[in-house]
């Protein structure tokens, strides 16, 4: 198929590289500050469906690698592949069925949009911790989010799916139709071998009482809160989420560069008279002699993503990745001591014990999200220009070879997918063969890039090589 070919057939926009406009469509594609090196022959800016069908076939037909992006938030920049680049930034609707508790969304549909939609109608959704994340990439790694505890993973409250395959057929996915896609779809992240292009996804009630509080400590002292943590992940119920950030005080805070451990407290309750009662019990049991402690505060999801999301600006260059572990001690000390020595002070940490009570702790349905722990470490790499590139990596990631030790394994969303085999780690070896397996079913040819990301080896095939072998 030539490019003006597709051009007619398109409703959205197509610009091949040296034409206006593709540096800056190019640059769009990542959110992350750092960019990776690869260049899209041309960048294809879907405006729906058929305009999605039509990019798959076109490259299929070329011999391209097909790239999907929502929002560009891999922290690894992977949407940006070389080959065709299909941005569905422009795929952001929201349509909420109060009645049946179901929304159809875009893939571009963001966390934010979504909470404050929904928190509208009396809805709420296990949104991701970060205002401008799209459902797109967030859904297809698993979607950790808001109130996990009790809704569990985002993606199985996926009901259906449509989803365009590499023939450029469109699928309607759910438990029923195509299964075997519907298993993939739920936490095989870029390993994924088609393109979503509309979500239905279940609703929950709006908790009718949302609060936070925080007790912030040195960050020497990391050692007690974690012990103090562990004694919370025993007793907590599934609607309180306890997390440790550990990162420099804000500067507008004045503290310079000292680093502290911060434990936040949320609670997702049925009335504010529970969630105060539960505050109080969590402060007794973490160390006494807080340098600040935040009492209990009402809050929403809009104020939830304003508190989180200045810790991530935009243009900041991001190298970032996690670990799932079953050691608490030995992961928030490796965190900790990644952030006294960290190069940049803009970097931070989260880290988290899913309590005895968290829904993560369950048995989680069989779907390709097969890799979890009960305890999680995510450390954000944060600094500001190329020249500090360098240090910081290294830094990334000989603070994370450290913890290899104690982990168990990674979560696709997270990990730092440009070293070799990270992606081996985000799925148990079953999944990670059942993927492969499917993919080899439902896409040949090698037409989405999550083919080669899974065997690095395997290089596409223009169709006339093919013919010829
Ligand atoms: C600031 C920030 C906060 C985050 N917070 C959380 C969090 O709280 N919880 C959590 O679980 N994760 C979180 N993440 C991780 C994030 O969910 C994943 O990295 C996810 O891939 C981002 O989604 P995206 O649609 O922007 O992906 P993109 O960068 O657009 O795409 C990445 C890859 O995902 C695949 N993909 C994306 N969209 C589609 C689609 N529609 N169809 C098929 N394949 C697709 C493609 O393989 C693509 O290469 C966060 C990331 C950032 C940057």
């Amino acid at each position: 198929m030539h490019i003006e070919d597709l051009r007619i057939q398109i409703s959205g926009q197509v610009i091949a590289e040296g034409e206006a406009g593709f540096t800056a469509a190019r640059e769009e594609l990542v959110w992350n500050g750092r960019k990776p090196q690869a260049t899209p022959r041309v960048i294809v800016k879907a405006a729906s469906t058929a305009d999605v069908q039509a990019a798959v076939r076109y490259a299929a037909a070329n011999g391209y690698r097909a790239s999907a992006r929502s929002s560009g938030h891999n922290w690894s920049g992977i949407a940006l592949q070389d080959g065709v680049a299909i941005d569905l930034g422009a795929l952001n609707s929201i349509a909420i069925d109060r009645l049946a508790r179901i929304a159809e969304v875009g893939p571009a549909a963001k966390n934010l949009t979504l909470a404050v939609a929904l928190a509208a109608k009396g809805l709420a959704f296990p949104v991701g911790h970060c205002g401008n994340v799209a459902m797109g990439g967030y859904l297809l790694s698993g979607g950790f989010g808001w109130n996990e505890g009790t809704w569990g993973p985002a993606c199985h409250l996926i009901d259906r799916a449509e989803v365009v395959l590499a023939d450029g057929r469109v699928a309607m996915v759910s438990e029923t139709e195509f299964p075997d896609i519907y298993w993939a779809l739920r936490g095989a992240g870029p390993l994924f071998f088609g393109i979503v292009t509309r979500y239905w996804l279940r609703l929950m009630p709006l908790p009718s009482a949302m609060a936070v509080a925080t007790w912030t400590y040195p960050l020497e002292q990391v050692a007690d809160v974690t012990a103090g943590m562990k004694r919370l992940a025993n007793v907590l119920p599934s609607f309180a989420e306890v997390s440790l950030s550990l990162a420099a005080a804000p500067p507008a805070a004045g503290m310079g560069d000292a680093k502290f451990a911060t434990v936040i407290l949320t609670v997702y309750g049925g009335s504010m008279i529970e969630v105060t009662g539960l505050a109080t019990n969590v402060g007794d049991m973490l160390p006494k002699g807080a340098l600040v402690h935040t009492p209990v505060t009402p809050i929403d999801f809009a104020q939830l993503y304003g508190l989180v999301d200045q810790s991530f600006p935009d243009g900041g260059r991001y190298g970032v990745d996690c670990l799932w572990s079953e050691d608490a001690d030995a992961t928030f000390a490796g965190l900790a001591e990644m952030i006294a020595t960290a190069p940049s002070v803009r970097s931070n940490a989260i880290a988290v014990i899913y309590g005895r009570n968290s829904a993560l702790r369950r048995h989680l349905p069989d779907a390709a999200l097969s890799m979890i722990g009960s305890v999680c470490g995510i450390m954000h790499g944060t600094w500001g220009s190329p020249e500090e590139d360098a240090a910081n990596l290294a830094w990334l990631r000989s603070g994370m070879d450290a913890l290899d030790p104690v982990t168990t394994g990674r979560y696709v969303g997270h990990a730092d997918l440009a070293r070799p085999h990270r992606m081996d780690a985000c799925h148990s070896a079953t999944a990670r063969q059942r993927i492969k397996d499917l993919a080899a079913t439902y896409d040949p040819q090698g037409v989405f890039a999550g083919r080669h990301l899974q065997e690095p080896a395997t290089i596409l095939k223009n169709p006339a090589a093919l013919a010829a072998e």
